[in-house]
C-alpha cells in the first residue's frame, strides 16, 4: 500500500495545537517560518513515501542480520540512510553551533513523525541519534562536543542508548557494567548491555554508544551511575574513526517485530581495551541519561503515532476497496464496500480520532519542549507533566490502532500480505521499552502531581478547564482533578494501583482538550470535515469512555492484594 505523508494533518496540528507560530516569533526560533515549516514537511514527505516506505516490508521480511564482521541492514538501507544524511533531515532541531538547522524539536518531531510512519523500525536509527545529541549537547565537554556533535547532527554517524543489562530492566539501578579510570582521564568500559537498538550496523562509520556504568566505590543504586561516551571506533588525531574501541556484537534479538532494527546484545571490553570517556559528572549519569530519555520517551509515544498513521492509511485503504455483503436495511440486494457497514465506520472513524489525538498529545508536549528551551518556566513544568502522558497514552493509542486495524481486514490481516499485522507487531514493544508504561504511569503519580507542590497539575486543569467547552470534557476534568488531589496524599500502594486507569483518564481528558480547540477552528473542506468529524466522535465516545475509568481510578489496592501472590497460579 503506498503511503501518504500526512501533511496536512501536521501543518494544521502545528498551528493550532503547537501554535508554532508563537514559537517562530522568538529570535531562536525566527528560522521556522511559515515557509520553511511547509518546505520541511514536503521534502521529508517525499523521502519517506519515496525512499523509506518502499523499505517497510523488506525491513520486516529481511530485517537486520547478525553475522561473525557485525551487523547488516537489508538491501537498500544504506542508500535511503544516505539519503537522509545529505538531505540534511538529522540536523533538523541541533543547534546551529554544531551543524544543525536550530529548528524546533516540535518540527523535528514532525520529521521523525513521517519517516517513522513511513517505516518505524529504520526510523528508530535517526531517534536514537538525537537522543545522545540532546545528552551530548547539555553535559558533553567541549572537547565532546567539537568531535562528535558535528558527525551526529548530520547523521553521519549514529547514536546507542545503554541502560538494559540482563538484571537491570525497569531497575536501572541494579546494573553492574563498570568504569575503571585509566589514569589519562579515560575510562576503560567493561561489561554486558542487553536490547541495544542500532547496537550495530552498516549504515554509518563509526557508533556513538552512550553507556551507564559503575565506577569504583560507587553507591548501590541510581545513585552510584555515571555516564560514558564509547565510540565503536576511537578517534584519530584529525577526529576520524579509527582503531576498534572493544565493543563486540554478540547477538541480536529474534523479535515479534520491529525487525529493521537490531536488538543487539552488546559486550564492553572483552580484551580490556575498551575506553570511554565521562559525559558530565562522575555519578552524574542518572540525570544526564534523564535528559536524553525525557525527550526520548515523547519519540517513542510519537512512534505510537507513527504506527497508528500507517495503520489507519491501510485500513481505510481496504475498506474503500474491499466489497462484502449488501448493507443491512438498505432495499439494494447489492454487496457495498465494506466501508460502508456501520461497524466497519466504527472502526475507522475510532482510528482515525485516536490517531489524532495522539497526535495532538505528543505534538503538544514536542512544543513544550521548545517552549522551556525559551526559558519559560511553567512549560518546563507543562512538559515534566504531560511527558508520561505522551509516552504511555501515544503508544497504547498506537496498539489500539494497530489492532483494529487488523480487524478492519478480517482474516487478511492476519496473513502477512497486507502489512497491517506488521504495524501490530511492530507497535507492541513501544508500550514496554523506554520506561514501561507501567514506569511511566508511577511516574505520573509519584513525581509528576507532586510538581511545584501540585502547581503543575494545578495549571493543566485550569488550562483545559478555561477553554474546554463540551460539558461531558468539563465532567471528565473535573474527575481527574478530584482523583489526583486524593492520590497526591494516598498511601504508595493505593497511590499505584490507581495509577494507570488514572493516567488514562487525564490522558484523554488532554487529548479531548485539544481535539475540541481543533475542531472549532476546522475548514469546510474534505480535511476539515473529516477532522470536525473525528472530534465529535473523540467527544462523545472517547471522552465518555474515560469516565467509566473513574471506578478503577478511585479503588485501594484492597482488592490487589486481597490474596498472596501464590493464589494467581490457582
Ligand atoms: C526491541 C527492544 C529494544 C530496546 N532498546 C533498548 C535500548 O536501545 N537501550 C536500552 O538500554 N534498553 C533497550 N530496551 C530495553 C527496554 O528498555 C526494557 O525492556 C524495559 O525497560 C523493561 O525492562 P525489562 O524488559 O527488564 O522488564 P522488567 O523491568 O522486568 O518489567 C517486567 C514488568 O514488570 C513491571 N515492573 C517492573 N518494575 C516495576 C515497578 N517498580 N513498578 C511497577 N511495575 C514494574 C514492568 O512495567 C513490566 O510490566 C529495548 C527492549 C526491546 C525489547
Amino acid at each position: 500500500m503506498a503511503f501518504t505523508p500526512a501533511t496536512t494533518e501536521q501543518r494544521f496540528v502545528l498551528d493550532h495545537v503547537v501554535r508554532i507560530g508563537e514559537i517562530a516569533a522568538t529570535e531562536r526560533y525566527a528560522a521556522a517560518s511559515d515557509d520553511v515549516v511547509d518546505a520541511v514537511l514536503e521534502g521529508v514527505g517525499q523521502l519517506a513515501s519515496g525512499e523509506w516506505a518502499p523499505l517497510n516490508r523488506t525491513g520486516d521480511t529481511v530485517g537486520a542480520k547478525w553475522t561473525p564482521d557485525g551487523v547488516v541492514m537489508p538491501d537498500g538501507f544504506a542508500q535511503a540512510y544516505k539519503d537522509y544524511v545529505d538531505g540534511g533531515w538529522g540536523g533538523i532541531g541541533v543547534e546551529e553551533e554544531w551543524g544543525g538547522q536550530g529548528l524546533p524539536f516540535a518540527i523535528q518531531t514532525a520529521v521523525l513523525d513521517t519517516l517513522g510512519s513511513a517505516n518505524m523500525g529504520f526510523a528508530l536509527c535517526p531517534t536514537l541519534t538525537v537522543g545522545a545529541i540532546e545528552a551530548l549537547q547539555h553535559h558533553g565537554s567541549p572537547e565532546q562536543q567539537a568531535l562528535y556533535l558535528p558527525h551526529l547532527a548530520t547523521g553521519e554517524w549514529t547514536g546507542t542508548m545503554n541502560l538494559t543489562e540482563p538484571q537491570a530492566g525497569s531497575d536501572v539501578g541494579a546494573l553492574r557494567a563498570t568504569a575503571t579510570p585509566l589514569g589519562d582521564g579515560k575510562w576503560s568500559i567493561k561489561g554486558t548491555k542487553i536490547y541495544i537498538s542500532f547496537g550495530d550496523h552498516d549504515m554509518a562509520p563509526n557508533i556513538v554508544h552512550l553507556v551507564l556504568a559503575r565506577t569504583p566505590g560507587a553507591p548501590a543504586g541510581t545513585k552510584g551511575i555515571s555516564l560514558f561516551l564509547v565510540p565503536k571506533f576511537r578517534l584519530n588525531e584529525d577526529g576520524t574513526p579509527g582503531d576498534f574501541n572493544d565493543v563486540r556484537v554478540v547477538s541480536i534479538e529474534h523479535k515479534m517485530g520491529l525487525h529493521a532494527s537490531p536488538t543487539c546484545v552488546l559486550s564492553f571490553g572483552d580484551n580490556d581495551d575498551c575506553i570511554g570517556e565521562l559525559i558530565g559528572a562522575e555519578l552524574g549519569g542518572i540525570r544526564a541519561m534523564f535528559t536524553m530519555m525525557n525527550n526520548a520517551r515523547l519519540n517513542v509515544g510519537l512512534q505510537g503515532v507513527q504506527v497508528a498513521e500507517g495503520a489507519t492509511q491501510g485500513a481505510v485503504a481496504y475498506a474503500l476497496d474491499r466489497v462484502q455483503s449488501a448493507r443491512a436495511g438498505s432495499p439494494s440486494k447489492d454487496s457495498v464496500k465494506i466501508v460502508e457497514h456501520p461497524d466497519v465506520r466504527r472502526m475507522l472513524m475510532r482510528m482515525k480520532a485516536q490517531t489524532q489525538a495522539a497526535r495532538a498529545l505528543v505534538y503538544y508536549a514536542a512544543g513544550q519542549v521548545d517552549r522551556a528551551n525559551l526559558g519559560d518556566h511553567a512549560a518546563r513544568n507543562r512538559l515534566e507533566l504531560v511527558t508520561p502522558l505522551a509516552k504511555a497514552h501515544g503508544t497504547d493509542l498506537g496498539n489500539e490502532v494497530a489492532s483494529l486495524g487488523i480487524q478492519v481486514h478480517g482474516g487478511m490481516g492476519y496473513v502477512e500480505e497486507t502489512g497491517a499485522a506488521q504495524y501490530f507487531r511492530d507497535a507492541r514493544i513501544t508500550p514496554i521499552y523506554e520506561g514501561t508504561n507501567g514506569i511511566q504511569a508511577a511516574d505520573l503519580v509519584g513525581r509528576k502531581l507532586g510538581l511545584d507542590n501540585g502547581g503543575a497539575f494545578a495549571a493543566l486543569i485550569a488550562d483545559i478547564r478555561g477553554e474546554a467547552k463540551d460539558e461531558r470534557l468539563l465532567a471528565l476534568v473535573d474527575a481527574c482533578e478530584a482523583i489526583g488531589r486524593k492520590l497526591a496524599t494516598a498511601d504508595a500502594d493505593d497511590k499505584l494501583a490507581a495509577s494507570y486507569p488514572f493516567l488514562t483518564m487525564l490522558s484523554v481528558a488532554t487529548c479531548g482538550w485539544l481535539m475540541e480547540r481543533q475542531g472549532g477552528v476546522a475548514r469546510s473542506d474534505d480535511f476539515g470535515r473529516m477532522k470536525t468529524a473525528a472530534v465529535r466522535f473523540y467527544l462523545d465516545q472517547i471522552v465518555p469512555e474515560a469516565m467509566g475509568l473513574t471506578a478503577a481510578a478511585n479503588a485501594s489496592a484492597a482488592v490487589l492484594y486481597s490474596i498472596e501472590a501464590d493464589l494467581f497460579a490457582a
